[in-house]
């Protein structure tokens, strides 16, 4: 952002429109230069992001904290060690990423060869949220570097010490003619989102990323999102109970207390086993939190005054509040509310439809637990769907009826480790993915190469067509 002086006042002025033409000419200028194509240049700047995470790990997990009060373990271990895995496996895997795939080619065009060649798409934009906002930030950008791009990140709003420190840190340890950090809001996000982009990741709601598409179709611009949903945990009752309690507890409080896109966002198991699983996840949430739920310091607080009056008012509705089995309390001004469980609460409350993205828990009951196949199936797509089972018939039915962005079974969050595995949603959950080589591909285009000699030059294919020909 930029001062002008008006009259005696100085006015902030906001990254506008104009400013934002001028950042993506700038940075496609240096595009074309080649700057960023090299090998030699992305392994550079993946080398200082990793210098980076060593250097500034103590001011990332301090900013983490200002945004969230997020346990200081629980950043180091989700967002630095992540991104730090990430750069060092884009640092390992880049070079044979990179390489030209060979496919075969048809007889019918011998003598000829061809190949799948990965290029850079050009000058990409990152529009990232607050919840892990420091992963989600660096993450994509770390993969828009590996394949070759400019890059512009616009981090949230709502982590502001986070944000301001990825603008320092980035400007500090990277080449700047080519990666850049766009902080602030709506009107910052609006005024890049009118930009011709080549890519736009973007992570956070299905209601803004319908405006991203929306900014995005104007130009034909092809987009990553990373959204979220209701993320199902189906918990069956052949069980390690105590593992699984903890694994839930786990997805759910020790995740970001809840606001996460892969957090449980609720339970379904039958009738007969709820009561012992209430009783195991009360156990075991003791066990974590101690007695005072709202004074714990292992678990974030909520992000602002509104996400949190947001999450009273789910669990203050009328047929909602009377369903909680466990927790409850609040306090505003710590913007903290205790682990809370409800059973059975009526599908159609706000509680049911919305996702939650917070420490509330709602667990619903079936009489066999297959019938929580139709309770899936009957709202959009979630991002990740979790069961827990020991039967493998129960197992591969769930992986044939339920679509998900992805599915792990008897644990929760894990399956973004797996470096195979691509991250990314499905329906109302997200399109596109990312993590990995997928990150790679996310920003490059797969441009199909034939080579021909000019050997084989059959007459067959040029007129004029006798009949001698057509008799071939
Ligand atoms: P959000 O959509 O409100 O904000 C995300 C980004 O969009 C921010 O950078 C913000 O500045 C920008 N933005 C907000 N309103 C805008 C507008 N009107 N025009 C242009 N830009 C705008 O999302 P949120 O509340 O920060 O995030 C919560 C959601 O994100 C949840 O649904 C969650 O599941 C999802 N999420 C998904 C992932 C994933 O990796 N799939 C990760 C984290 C969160």
């Amino acid at each position: 952002a930029t001062l002008s002086v008006v009259g005696e006042v100085e006015e902030k002025k906001t990254f506008d429109s104009d400013e934002a033409t001028l950042l993506l000419k700038d940075l496609q200028k240096v595009f074309r230069s080649g700057r960023t194509k090299s090998y030699e240049w992305r392994i550079s700047q993946l080398n200082s992001i990793l210098k980076m995470l060593k250097e500034k790990e103590k001011d990332i997990t301090d900013a983490i904290y200002k945004d969230l009060s997020k346990p200081q373990l629980e950043s180091f271990v989700s967002e630095i060690s992540t991104a730090k895995a990430s750069c060092k496996h884009a640092l390992e895997e880049l070079s044979s990423w990179m390489e030209p795939e060979k496919v075969q080619t048809a007889i019918t065009t011998y003598p000829s060869s061809a190949e799948i060649v990965s290029e850079p798409l050009g000058v990409v934009l990152v529009i990232s949220t607050w919840n892990f906002p420091f992963l989600l930030s660096i993450d994509p950008v770390i993969g828009a570097i590996s394949a070759g791009n400019a890059v512009v990140l616009k981090p949230s709003e709502l982590a502001p010490a986070t944000s301001s420190l990825l603008a320092k840190l980035l400007e500090e340890y990277l080449d700047n003619s080519a990666i850049r950090v766009v902080e602030g809001a709506i009107p910052e996000t609006t005024a890049l989102l009118e930009q011709n982009w080549d890519k736009i990741l973007y992570t956070g709601s299905a209601k803004v990323a319908r405006i991203v598409m929306a900014a995005a179709a104007k130009h034909l611009t092809p987009v990553v999102l990373e959204l979220g949903g209701k993320c199902p945990a189906v918990v069956d009752s052949d069980i390690n109970l105590k593992v699984a309690a903890r694994r839930l507890i786990a997805g759910k409080w020790a995740l970001n207390n809840g606001q996460a896109c892969i957090a449980v966002d609720y339970i379904i198991t039958t009738k007969e086993f709820a009561p012992k699983l209430i009783d195991a996840l009360k156990n075991e949430i003791k066990k974590c939190f101690g007695e005072n739920l709202i004074e714990s310091k292992d678990k974030s607080r909520i992000i602002s005054p509104s996400h949190f009056a947001r999450l009273v008012k789910l669990i203050d509705e009328d047929k909602v509040s009377k369903k909680i089995v466990f927790g409850g309390e609040r306090d505003e001004n710590q913007l903290q509310i205790a682990p809370t469980i409800l059973l059975n609460v009526p599908e159609d409350s706000d509680l049911m439809k919305e996702e939650i993205f917070g420490p509330i828990l709602p667990i619903l009951t079936v009489e066999k637990i297959e019938d929580s196949f139709d309770i899936i199936n009957s709202k959009p797509k979630p991002l990740v769907a979790y069961l827990f089972t020991n039967n493998d018939q129960l197992k591969k039915n769930f992986v044939q009826n339920i679509s998900s962005g992805g599915m792990l079974v008897n644990d929760v969050v894990l399956h973004l480790t797996v470096k195979g595995l691509p991250f990314g949603g499905v329906g109302e959950s997200g399109m596109g993915s990312y993590h990995g080589k997928f990150s790679f591909d996310a920003f490059s285009h797969q441009k199909a190469v034939m080579y021909r000699s000019f050997d084989g030059d059959a007459s067959l294919r040029y007129p004029p067509y006798t009949p001698e020909k057509e008799k071939l």
